[in-house]
């Protein structure tokens, strides 16, 4: 290991120094929590061997800088070797901290027992931290070979372009309208940048499940597009069904009642509705549909957004607007 040995005595640095040497570790040294931090910073070393009671900077301040700098995945077992032998002060190192806690003067014997069992919590941690490396590599495969998003556990944009696929061809085969919904959140940009990514992906969460619980017809489907944007697949739907169905889509996320003071909106949480609506033909694909939802939706969003835009594709393209209703 490379340890860093802190202390304002010359004298106590070169014992100890020596004493981890002899170890078989490699040592940096310090004379007091300034250089301590700079030698943590420049070195990362293993283990710190920390003085209390030093100038500019005492060994607690430094071990609590040291902890607030450190990263995630990060940890540097640190153990006090001090002259000060209160229970108090033993409570102070280990609240700033400190692992462990040795009263000077220190035995060559207990300190090298020290030193190994913080090396074995080391090694148990590095290999946690590879396992849970590897969980992590894996449940991310398993995510991507599996048809759900992540977040929201509804079916996600493979899933989806299977779905309309199918629903299309179905659709051509049948004669019948199909009717597409996509849905984008108003403003969640600023809804991340005000309340946090995490209250972000928990309004994702939420909205997806009111979004799903509006959809009840058992061909209906709903999927997360990417990043806040929903999309529901609606077959044998005409654009008038299509529209109600988006009008409910809308009203069910207003029905959350979740507050978004930055909105462009409304002061609460809207999604913004494009529907297209198209009787299929072998020729044609999904994508066209997709293109004519994503500009209606473009039109609700330029128009004010929380509202519903949709058209009917076709050589004689009709386009409804249904205004949101005034707040
Ligand atoms: P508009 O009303 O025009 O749709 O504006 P907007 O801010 O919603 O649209 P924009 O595309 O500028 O920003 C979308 C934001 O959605 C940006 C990104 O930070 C956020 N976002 C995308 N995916 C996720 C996610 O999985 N979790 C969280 N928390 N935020 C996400
Ligand atoms: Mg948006
Ligand atoms: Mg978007």
């Amino acid at each position: 290991m490379n340890i860093a040995v802190v202390d304002d005595t010359q004298v106590n640095l070169l014992i100890v120094r020596k004493h981890v040497e002899l170890l078989g570790h490699t040592a940096v040294t310090a004379r007091n929590g300034v250089e301590a931090l700079d030698v943590y910073t420049r070195c990362k070393p293993d283990l710190i061997l920390m003085d209390v009671t030093m100038p500019e900077m005492d060994g607690y301040e430094a071990a609590r800088r040291i902890r607030a700098l450190e990263g995630g995945n990060q940890w540097t077992p640190i153990i006090f070797l001090t002259g000060l032998g209160a229970e108090e002060d033993l409570k102070c190192g280990i609240e700033a901290g400190g692992d462990d806690y040795l009263v000077k003067p220190v035995s060559p014997v207990v300190l090298a027992a020290k030193i190994k069992a913080m090396q074995r919590l080391l090694d148990m941690r590095a290999a946690l931290v590879e396992t849970t490396r590897k969980l992590d590599a894996v449940n991310q495969q398993l995510q991507r070979l599996s048809d759900l998003d992540g977040l929201t556990g509804i079916p996600n944009r493979r899933r989806f372009e299977e779905t309309v696929l199918v629903e299309w061809r179905r659709s051509a085969r049948a004669a019948s309208a199909l009717s597409l919904a996509m849905i984008d959140v108003d403003s969640f940009k600023e809804y991340n940048d005000y309340y946090g990514h995490l209250a972000g992906d928990e309004c994702l969460r939420r909205i997806a499940r009111a979004l799903q619980r509006t959809l009840l017809r058992p061909g209906d489907m709903l999927a997360r597009y990417g990043g806040e944007e929903f999309v529901a697949v609606l077959p044998a739907t005409p654009l008038s069904g299509g529209l109600i169905i988006g009008q409910q889509l809308r009203e069910a996320v207003i029905a959350l009642g979740l507050a978004h003071a930055k909105s462009a909106a409304e002061p609460h949480v809207t999604v913004s509705v494009g529907i297209a609506t198209i009787v299929p033909d072998y020729a044609g694909s999904p994508e066209m549909l997709v293109a004519a939802a994503d500009e209606m939706l473009y039109r609700a969003k330029h128009n004010g957004r929380n509202q519903v835009h949709g058209t009917r594709c076709g050589s004689c393209a009709t386009v409804t607007a249904i205004p949101r209703e005034a707040a």
